[in-house]
């Protein structure tokens, strides 16, 4: 069994690393490294020796489940393109990473851009596409330089094009450039965009495995989710469900930011608690200081605090704790960060990044920041806090797309966790942390 080896390194130590496999260890810019790294195996393996049906059931029984945020079993997303009659289908890898503090797609991207290709291309066989796209972020450039050579390096041993490895299989893959807006990594807004259209959600259903671009069945899954596909092939389903919790399997990688010692990318996985990320990777907090709480999920997770630190992390367990996976952001706070603007940061930036199209999101994030700025400019009353909570429901509630059915969150955890905080920037014109001293003027 090929089980990633494991350091002695703090950092490292409870790290397994499957979609990092290779970064940082080969040549990103020279294919023979991949190979040498049994790069492309699995592509010739499914081509060579599993019907397309074999390859969806080997990512079902893998329990893979898609690493972009919503956590939808990506095998079963695969059948259902398969499943949609049509003669031309495509592959979307979604690599419009924007959360504040995220880079791990990035990471993925710039050192090992030819795991990305090899599981876009199983994809492609397997639900019958001959055609995918990967759309990245313009402020991505050395992604996008990586990529272009990685697919021109594959195209000249056949490994993307024609007839690969001889078999009557073709897939061929071009790069999209986004311009920066976080609403096209939802993947409407992304099909929309590559289209030449505004990037704007559509309403679901139909999903795109039924009409995507061009209006045709399209799969789309993010950068660590493609990346994850070779090594499932390689070492078979039940190594990867071997891993993780009942109903997450595998690893997911965290961007850890923040009030930590350690920062940087790490592979874990899934059933790790946040005390061993923080603690025993992260190297505990800095300065000696407090532990207050970790956000994952960017602006559409949740503030969690110190009673949670020892949940074992999945999908399941995160959203019950009102915040999400995520693509993998996750950001420590400590006793010197004020939990009202630090919900305040990341609805500042929904409202930035809102599309405009939903009536719900667009004023109602905007009447929840006037609201904020209220409350930390020590103007607040305790009637806001109870429009805040009632306006963070319906936003919830009655918003189109997943960026404003979570918008909310930072704002609801903060509430639900750290309602004293808002209580004494209310009630007590003061702010428990002093970052707001300088706004109190009462
Ligand atoms: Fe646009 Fe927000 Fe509506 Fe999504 S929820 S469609 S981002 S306005």
């Amino acid at each position: 069994e090929r089980l990633p080896e494991q350091s002695s390194i703090p950092f490292y130590k409870k790290q397994i690393r499957i979609a990092l496999r290779n970064c940082g260890k080969i040549d990103p810019e020279n294919i023979n490294e991949y190979i040498a790294s049994d790069g492309y195996m699995a592509l010739a393996r499914v081509l060579t020796e599993m019907t397309p049906e074999e390859v969806i059931d080997a990512v079902k029984r893998s329990g893979l489940r898609g690493r972009g945020g919503g956590g939808f079993p990506t095998g079963l997303k695969w059948e259902a393109t398969r499943k949609s009659k049509s003669d031309v289908k495509y592959i979307i890898c979604n690599a419009d990473e924007g959360d504040p503090g995220a880079f791990m797609d990035r990471s993925i991207l710039e050192g090992d851009p030819h795991s990305v290709l090899e599981g876009m291309a199983i994809a492609g066989y397997a639900i019958g596409a001959q055609f995918g796209y990967i759309y990245v972020r313009a402020e991505y450039p050395l992604a996008i330089h990586r990529l272009r050579i990685a697919i021109s390096q594959a195209r000249e041993m056949g490994l993307l094009g024609k007839n690969i490895l001889g078999t009557n299989f073709s897939f061929d893959v071009e790069i999209k450039i986004g311009a920066g807006a976080f609403i096209c990594g939802e993947e409407t807004a992304l099909i929309n965009s590559i289209e030449g259209g505004r990037g704007e959600p559509t309403v679901k259903p139909p999903y795109p495995a039924q009409v995507g671009l061009w209006k045709k069945p399209t799969n789309i899954n993010n950068v660590e989710t493609f990346a994850n596909v070779p090594p499932i092939i390689l070492n078979g389903a039940e190594w990867f469900s071997s891993i993780g919790t009942e109903k997450s399997k595998g690893t997911k990688v965290f961007a850890l930011a923040g009030k930590v010692n350690n920062v940087g990318l790490v592979e874990v996985p899934m059933g790790i608690t946040l005390r061993e990320i923080i603690y025993d990777l992260g190297g505990g907090i800095k300065g000696g200081k407090k532990f207050k709480a970790v956000q994952t999920g960017g602006p559409s997770g949740g503030c969690i605090p110190a009673e949670h630190l020892d949940t074992p992390i999945d999908y399941d367990t995160l959203n019950a704790l009102g915040s999400m996976m995520g693509s993998g952001g996750m950001i420590v706070m400590d006793e010197d960060d004020c939990m009202v603007n630090i919900a305040k940061f990341y609805l500042e930036f929904s409202c930035d990044e809102s599309c405009g199209r939903c009536t719900a999101c667009r004023v109602g994030n905007k009447r929840m920041l006037e609201i904020l700025n209220k409350i930390t400019e020590g103007k607040g009353e305790m009637e806001d806090l109870e429009m805040l909570k009632e306006l963070a429901e319906t936003v919830k509630d009655s918003s189109l797309c997943g960026l404003g059915q979570t918008s909310p969150n930072p704002v609801l955890s903060t509430m639900k966790f750290f309602y004293d905080e808002y209580l004494a920037h209310v009630k007590d014109k003061s702010c428990p942390a002093g970052v707001c001293t300088e706004l109190l003027k009462y």
